[in-house]
């Protein structure tokens, strides 16, 4: 049985405001926004996160890459916006399915931390 969060989402078991989809990407508003745009960027194939790519999903990446870009446009982040990877513990990764946040809407702090 896959308890996976982001799996029960993409499989619209559990509902979410979709942003965006396509053959291999699922993105939709983060619950819990930290700027103005929040959205997560998901691979519709269960992946537990960043420490589980491989080196064969490169063209994987490059289709959530490009979704990223897609999404930055539709949401008129023409001045820029933040990708991250929370990656474990210390990462501050609370799902174990690989996504991305794409953040912006505002001038973003650096450093996170
Ligand atoms: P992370 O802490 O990097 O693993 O990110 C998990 C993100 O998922 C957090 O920003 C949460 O706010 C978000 N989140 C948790 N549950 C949901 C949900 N049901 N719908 C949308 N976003 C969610
Ligand atoms: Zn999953």
């Amino acid at each position: 049985m896959n308890d996976c969060l982001f799996c029960k989402i993409i499989d619209g078991e559990i509902p979410s405001k979709k942003v965006y989809e396509n053959d291999f990407v699922y993105a939709f508003e983060d619950v819990d926004p930290q700027a103005p745009v929040h959205v997560l960027v998901v691979p519709k194939e269960h992946i537990s996160g960043h420490d589980a790519l491989k080196a064969t999903d490169g063209e994987l990446l490059k289709e959530l890459h490009m979704a990223i870009q897609e999404i930055a446009k539709e949401q008129n982040l023409d001045n820029g916006y933040r990708v991250v990877i929370n990656q474990g513990e210390e990462g501050g990764q609370t799902v174990n399915h690989l996504h991305f946040h794409l953040l912006g809407g505002k001038s973003l702090g650096w450093p996170p931390c």
